[in-house]
């Protein structure tokens, strides 16, 4: 695959992409993974790293683990996200290390996460969904926020900023943005309904993000989409990334909802604030 703005690292077998941008910092670990390297067989093949009906839970865990072990995240850090399409975001402490993994998820919707504590790895989940990736390397804080279109369309990329500004006092113009692996302008087929709500969004220039197939169809551009509502919340145009990976047309290192339905795996994205004493390994 011909890669522009990410790279494709690997170790032990397990295959995962970065944004050079944030591997200039050594302090901070992140990482959208691939299905290669993992335990799982058959439809989720094999990097399974969705909790999911069909794959054994140990097999997941065991997958979890390798991505750990090649990224360098700390396991018993872990914390899932609870994605249902909707904007809440929720601040992570120590307190919460460990939910979605060795204990169970204690809130019904969290489709974003942030944290400036050391030693959290930051879990959020993927099948052609936007991951929008933010670092703020003054204030030391990152966050991971999961952008389907309704979470587009509802704003979380700009929710982010807001809430990193107010809770942290982050200067947007500080912040570091990516938009990662996610179904492309190539491949993203909608309907009059999804195009009703990028319409609504004015400030965004909706008819230069989707262009009409006819039927009553469109292929929207949810990265340009992303990446503008990055530019209005605050974030320079030159802070931010768009890692143009598209993952349904990659299904050798990719499960893609939009090409195998349910029967597939998925994959995360993860970010980490190293702790002090592991700065420079
Ligand atoms: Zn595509």
């Amino acid at each position: 695959m011909q890669l522009n703005h990410m790279e494709q690292k690997e170790k032990n077998g397990v295959s995962y992409l970065t944004f050079p941008v944030f591997d200039h910092y050594p302090q901070l670990l992140h990482s959208f993974s691939t299905r290669l390297g993992g335990v799982s067989q058959g439809e989720f093949e094999s990097l399974n790293l969705n909790f999911r009906p069909g794959d054994a839970r140990e097999n997941v865990l065991e997958n979890y683990r390798r991505i750990c072990d090649a990224v360098g995240y700390s396991f018993d850090g872990l914390v899932s996200s609870a994605q249902d399409h909707h904007t809440v975001l929720r601040r992570v402490t120590n307190a919460e290390k460990g939910i979605g993994f060795t204990r169970p998820r204690d809130m019904p919707s969290v489709d974003g996460l942030y944290t400036n504590v050391p030693g959290i790895t930051l879990v959020t989940s993927y099948a052609d969904c936007v991951p929008l990736y933010f670092f703020d390397p003054v204030k030391r804080v990152i966050g991971l926020a999961h952008a389907g279109w309704r979470g587009t369309v509802q704003r979380i990329g700009e929710i982010m900023t807001n809430t990193l500004q107010k809770e942290f006092g982050c200067n947007p113009q500080d912040l570091l943005a990516a938009v990662g692996p996610s179904i492309g302008p190539c491949c993203y087929e909608v309907d009059d309904v999804v195009r009703d709500q990028v319409m609504q969004h004015e400030d965004l220039i909706p008819l230069e993000l989707m262009k009409e197939l006819g039927g009553g169809k469109y292929l929207l551009d949810l990265w340009e989409c992303n990446r503008r509502i990055l530019v209005l919340s605050g974030i320079p145009d030159q802070n931010i990334t768009v890692g143009e990976v598209c993952t349904k047309c990659h299904p050798e290192l990719f499960f893609s909802h939009r090409l195998m339905g349910d029967k597939r795996g998925g994959m995360t994205a993860m970010m980490a604030l190293k702790e002090a004493h592991s700065f420079d390994s």
